[in-house]
């Protein structure tokens, strides 16, 4: 390990890895995240009808999403923007559930509302812009779920550990850590992916981590490619933006795969895990014995 990296996240002793820790799996309604599985999360940005969300959810559970997303309570940049359907939005998501096996991911935006949607989701989101609301942190320690904490847009990787160690702290050690995409001067993407951090993390933690291509991107084009990138580097998964018709979508369209394009693109992924399974299996051996000349 860098010895930089050990003075500068060591302090966060619930979260950072010891020289005997095991890697944490958790357990999100049955589907083991950090276990050895690619797990996909897939499903649209926001639950906007029953017809919208039960379509996905069946989609996605025939191309091999494990776990539906769908934001019932949403965070938004403009106040005039979809605000999400609220308790009507998590009683979609529940019905979808019972339909097709998916456990639910969805977002908890306040503390007040954390005992609500504890009732109905199988893993409690965090979003970028409250990874350092602590109010909610520390009620998500004691909610009884498990955690998915999304890296605050500028937040640099201390910080980030420092709020999972917060929950931790407060008696959840199931928590999922997500790299969403950080903000640089680069515009091109609506977010800079920080490929870096997946081995980053997993070196200096225990915790799983995922990767959120769609809100790195933000253009559906390079979700894709974005995703290799993650099963590569060794991520545990992906949580992936998927409508039925896109360009309808009341938010985050422009980087929501369709239907097609999700089956697609795990199709595409499914020989980089092979590659990744067996390279793990062989061990490490970069360069054959004998052949050092
Ligand atoms: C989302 O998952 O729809 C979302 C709002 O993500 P983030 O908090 O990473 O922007
Ligand atoms: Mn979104």
């Amino acid at each position: 390990m860098n010895p930089k990296w050990n003075g500068q996240f060591s302090c966060f002793d619930l979260v950072a890895r010891k020289d005997d820790s095991a890697a944490t799996t958790v357990c999100a309604g049955g589907v083991e995240i950090g276990g050895g599985d690619f797990v996909v999360m897939a499903g649209p940005c926001a639950v906007e009808s029953e017809k919208q969300l039960l379509q996905t959810a069946e989609s996605v559970a025939a191309s091999g999403a494990r776990i539906l997303r769908g934001g019932a309570y949403k965070p938004r940049s403009s106040p005039y923007a979809f605000q999400g359907l609220g308790l009507e939005g998590l009683k979609i998501l529940s019905k979808a559930r019972a339909e097709t096996g998916l456990a639910i991911v969805t977002e908890a935006m306040s503390e007040e509302d954390v005992d609500l949607i504890a009732e109905y989701a199988d893993l409690m989101q965090v979003g970028t812009r409250s990874m350092e609301n602590y109010a909610l942190l520390e009620k998500l320690g004691g909610c009884g779920k498990p955690v998915l904490l999304k890296r605050g847009m500028t937040a640099t990787l201390e910080e980030f550990l420092r709020s999972a160690q917060v929950i931790a702290m407060n008696g959840n050690s199931q928590i999922v850590l997500c790299e969403r995409g950080i903000r640089t001067f680069e515009t091109a993407t609506r977010n800079t992916l920080d490929i870096a951090a997946v081995p980053v993390l997993k070196t200096v933690s225990h915790l799983p981590v995922i990767v959120d291509p769609s809100h790195a991107a933000g253009v559906r084009c390079l979700v894709p490619v974005l995703s290799r990138a993650a099963s590569v580097v060794g991520a545990d998964g992906l949580i992936v933006e998927v409508h039925p018709s896109p360009d309808q979508a009341m938010s985050d369209g422009a980087q929501s795969l369709t239907f097609r394009g999700f089956r697609d693109m795990m199709e595409d992924l499914q020989p980089y895990l092979d590659l990744r399974d067996s390279a793990r299996r062989a061990g490490p051996r970069l360069v054959g014995a004998g052949s050092a000349d």
